[in-house]
């Protein structure tokens, strides 16, 4: 595939997108009915349909019986913890194989011409940034991930909160399904913007950070408090009325998903005229820039609302660049 058709390259062989990333559509034209099908595809194909695929699976083959779950024990937390390192080991060991092992598609599409090998740092464990994100992900990400996982369905095993049944409730349990990336990107947003404040980001966040170049290995690369937050996002479901399969739906949607912002690359060649939409651009911009892109995809575009939105393009790094003088003259005065 030739990617200059669809972006530039410039003279470091960084590639980026021509057509900029934009805020949700309904926010500037909520009655156009066409857009309206062409998003609601995108909104669910392929990456939240691979998301209820696994967590189907979870719910039929994976989850011990209800009974079990009632009472606390290492038996079945060591069980879900196994299941989701080796979930992750085959999602984000494939795409690391394919396009950072073999480079199948070498740097067409890729963000950053360099790939995280080629840049030994001692910031990171042995020096090596792929060996210290996988690390960290199986000693602190997948780790806290998993406790949220066991004390989700603990309550609910319990009934500590409320589980409604789909035949008496399928209205609100849908709309809430369909919410779901909502609430993601607006749980994010907030948890990520306080961890950005600079005492949180010195003790916490800068372990995700240290990845300037990320890669599949850095997505959960996190400091155990910044993973339990993140994947906290399923607390939403022990307050709002709501049922464990959505809260299970929506904590893999944030650690599976949690690749998506770190893939590299803005397509995956899968043939010579195919390619996925990783959806990486935004985040790739947070990592490599910092204080811009705390959210997701603009579905609830707080950035856009707090001026922190950046989709590339030379007006948003002009109005990041002012916000950056401006903060350095605050500081010096
Ligand atoms: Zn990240
Ligand atoms: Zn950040």
């Amino acid at each position: 595939m030739d990617d200059l058709t669809s972006g530039t390259r410039n003279k470091r062989g960084d590639w980026s997108p021509s057509h900029h990333p934009e805020i949700a559509f309904y926010w500037k034209t909520p009655f156009e009915l066409r857009k309206w099908g062409k998003f609601l595809i995108d909104y669910v194909w392929p990456w939240n349909a691979f998301h209820m695929a696994i967590t189907l699976l979870y719910w039929h083959y994976i989850l011990p019986d209800w009974e079990v779950m009632k009472t606390l024990s290492w038996d079945w937390a060591l069980w879900l913890y196994a299941v989701n390192g080796l979930g992750i080991f085959l999602l984000y060991g494939s795409i690391e194989l394919v396009y950072y092992v073999k480079r199948r598609q070498g740097t067409r599409f890729k963000y950053n011409a360099k790939f995280p090998s080629e840049q030994p740092s001692d910031v990171f464990w042995f020096k090596s940034q792929n060996i210290d994100n996988f690390l960290r992900s199986y000693l602190s990400g997948i780790v806290f991930w998993t406790l949220v996982e066991v004390l989700m369905l603990w309550c609910y095993a319990n009934h500590y909160v409320y589980w409604l049944n789909w035949s008496e409730h399928p209205v609100w349990l849908t709309l809430l399904l369909f919410a779901t990336p909502l609430i993601h990107e607006v749980n994010f947003f907030v948890i990520h913007r306080v961890i950005h404040i600079p005492f949180f980001y010195k003790w916490i966040h800068s372990v995700h950070h240290n990845s300037i170049n990320p890669s599949p290995w850095s997505s959960l690369s996190m400091h155990p408090v910044e993973t339990f937050l993140y994947h906290g996002v399923v607390w939403w479901h022990l307050v709002l009325p709501s049922n464990p399969l959505i809260a299970l739906f929506q904590l893999h949607m944030a650690g599976y998903g949690a690749l998506n912002g770190h893939i590299g690359f803005d397509k995956l060649e899968l043939s010579d005229e195919t390619a996925l939409d990783s959806h990486a651009y935004l985040h790739y911009l947070h990592h490599k820039y910092f204080e811009v892109n705390y959210g997701a995809d603009g579905l609830i575009p707080l950035d856009y609302w707090f001026g922190t939105w950046h989709d590339g393009s030379k007006e948003a790094q002009a109005k990041m660049d002012e916000r950056y003088a401006k903060k350095v003259a605050r500081l010096n005065s």
